[in-house]
């Protein structure tokens, strides 16, 4: 008995990617490839009655760091049962590539770096690679033993992965190969063009374009011709630069009345480096770059929106090529989510070893006053009232062995203490060190505004991760909810709560679009001939299920995904398949 097809989905509503609307049919996909579409006659070894649920191309996240963590989670569980068939890593400067003697995994081996180069303040990440090894063999049993990107991918391809990964390359791995500790300063001629030399090595493993974290070491010491300089390799090879853009400045430790540069000139730099280098440029997780405080007021967020886009309309219309990424979770994007209170006061949560210790320690007046003295120099940023004056407004205590605080900011109990909130903060952290905070509001407009422009694309800006994760030295991070159900959320809030978006253009921003941005031949659509990443949802409960103080939940609503015609996720389970390539350049 031969079967024409070996997945056969039958009784589907079918949104095909490309912005079209939904009509009924099915799929039958045969080998990788989607054979027929539509009103399909014929058998398979396999029929999938998908009983009204919808059928779409698999999602395509173009801002993620799934690369860093693939060879340990090679089922990539977190992504594919939120139906993230294809991702794009290597972001914010950072791949796992190309390493020489020192190697940076610092956020991904966040414990093994707190283990063997302890440190109070702002770390060390870079770090001799046989150090790092030591404990990593402990744990993992292998060892980090790549230099290239190229070998890394055959570490990859050894391993196998459930997903497809889109390669592009760190600027800050190249960077602090050529440099070595020596980074904080302008690179010179001379190395520069030895960066160009790895950025074309890179692209001749196979890598789709480079990365820029202008935010962070050493990305942050570049300067705009170094990075064109690089880029311009890239596009000879028809690369995009990626570009986590100059927003924060540094976060290190930073004195009073030094402020960052404005936000808009680090997209404005981006841009740039799209003109010089005429190569396409992707901002990563964009934001407001214009401040609004005190927020609530609509028409200045909208303001704030509005002028960040424009530069981007701009360049388009000038003719560049320049699209944006958003993180789903409009509260907490980002790599961690922390429900530890404690962690605010992480350089002392370090140095007193447990939440117990630093609940003693700050009984002594002395050491609080240490604290102050400490933050008010600058060398902890975050709770400087002359850096960040609103910290205090952000966390909202849901748990304290004193009931008083529960419900209120860290700036509301200061309030009704009658002291400061650094002495607030230190007083509830002595009663209570196991506090959990977490940041209010429901207020996603922001995000809701970005989502309408129609060049906007869906990144979770996370690891690959399984629900067990979790980090075991303070502050006791826990993955970011954007792990498990950042598109869930995206459909959830864009399409069925806010209907923001059709269900149709909510889809083509996370599959052709981003196809045709990294050109992904014959995916990110739904038609015969295309690659079989395919995708079963129901969009009436399709729903994210994490919150900040517990965010390693599947979500619910995404029943079934095929990665190159193989059934990864089968009744929201998953099937242990690992059919996922990494898709080279073309
Ligand atoms: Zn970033």
């Amino acid at each position: 008995m031969s079967e024409e097809y070996d997945i056969l989905i039958k009784n589907a509503s079918i949104v095909d990617g490309t912005g079209a609307e939904t009509f009924r049919g099915s799929v039958a996909v045969k080998g990788e490839r989607i054979a027929a579409i539509g009103e399909v006659k014929g058998d398979a070894k396999v029929v999938i009655d998908a009983g009204g649920l919808t059928a779409t191309p698999g999602f395509i996240d173009v801002h993620n760091h799934g690369d860093v963590s693939i060879l340990h989670y090679p089922e990539a569980e977190g992504f594919v049962r939120q139906g993230i068939t294809t991702f794009v890593g290597g972001n914010c400067g950072t791949s796992p590539g190309p390493y020489g003697d020192l190697i940076d995994q610092a956020y991904f081996l966040y414990d093994i770096y707190n283990e063997v180069a302890p440190d109070m303040y702002y770390p060390n990440r870079l770090l001799p690679r046989e150090l790092i090894n030591e404990r990593h063999r402990e744990l993992y049993g292998w060892e980090i033993d790549w230099h290239t990107m190229g070998e890394f991918f055959q570490r990859v391809e050894a391993r196998g992965l459930s997903p497809n990964y889109v390669p592009i390359v760190g600027h800050g791995d190249i960077r602090y190969l050529v440099m070595g500790q020596d980074f904080r300063r302008k690179a010179t001629k001379k190395e520069v063009k030895a960066m160009q030399e790895q950025v074309r090595q890179a692209m001749e493993d196979g890598c789709r374009g480079l990365s820029v974290g202008r935010d962070y070491e050493p990305g942050y010491y570049a300067d705009i011709d170094e990075l064109a300089a690089c880029a311009k390799v890239a596009a000879e090879y028809g690369g995009i630069y990626t570009s986590h853009s100059l927003r924060t400045g540094l976060r290190k430790a930073r004195r009073p009345g030094e402020f960052p540069p404005p936000k808009i000139n680090g997209i404005l730099e981006a841009i740039e480096v799209g003109r010089r280098c005429k190569m396409p440029v992707e901002i990563s997780h964009l934001s407001p770059l214009y401040d609004v405080w005190p927020g609530g007021s609509e028409i200045m967020t909208e303001a704030a929106v509005k002028a960040t886009l424009k530069a981007i309309d701009d360049a388009r219309e000038e003719g560049l090529d320049v699209n944006f990424d958003l993180i789903p979770h409009h509260l907490t994007g980002g790599i961690y989510t922390c429900p530890w209170l404690a962690a605010a006061l992480l350089p002392w949560l370090r140095i007193t070893g447990s939440r117990e210790n630093l609940a003693k320690a700050l009984q002594m007046r002395e050491f609080r006053d240490e604290i102050r003295e400490s933050i008010m120099s600058g060398k902890w940023y975050g709770l400087n009232p002359n850096i960040n004056p609103h910290w205090a407004a952000r966390p909202t205590i849901v748990s304290c062995r004193d009931d008083r605080f529960v419900g209120k900011t860290v700036a509301q109990a200061a309030e009704e203490l009658g002291v400061d909130p650094l002495e607030a903060l230190t007083e509830i952290l002595s009663v209570d060190p196991y506090t959990k905070a977490v940041v209010k509001g429901d207020d996603d407009s922001t995000k809701l505004m970005f989502y309408r422009h129609p060049e906007m694309m869906i990144g979770v800006d996370t690891f690959a991760l399984d629900d067990k994760w979790e980090c075991k030295t303070p502050p006791w991070f826990l993955p970011n909810e954007n792990s498990f159900g950042g598109f869930p959320r995206y459909f959830r809030r864009a399409v069925r709560e806010t209907k923001t978006l059709t269900l149709e253009e909510a889809v083509r921003k996370v599959t052709s679009l981003p196809a045709k941005k990294f050109r992904l031949g014959d995916r990110g659509v739904l038609r015969e001939g295309a690659y079989a990443d395919i995708v079963l949802m129901d969009p009436e409960t399709v729903t994210d299920r994490g919150d900040q103080l517990e965010p390693r939940r599947y979500p619910e609503g995404i029943e079934y995904v095929i990665v190159n015609g193989v059934t990864v996720v089968e009744k929201a389970r998953h099937t242990g398949a690992k059919p996922g390539r990494i898709l080279y350049r073309e």
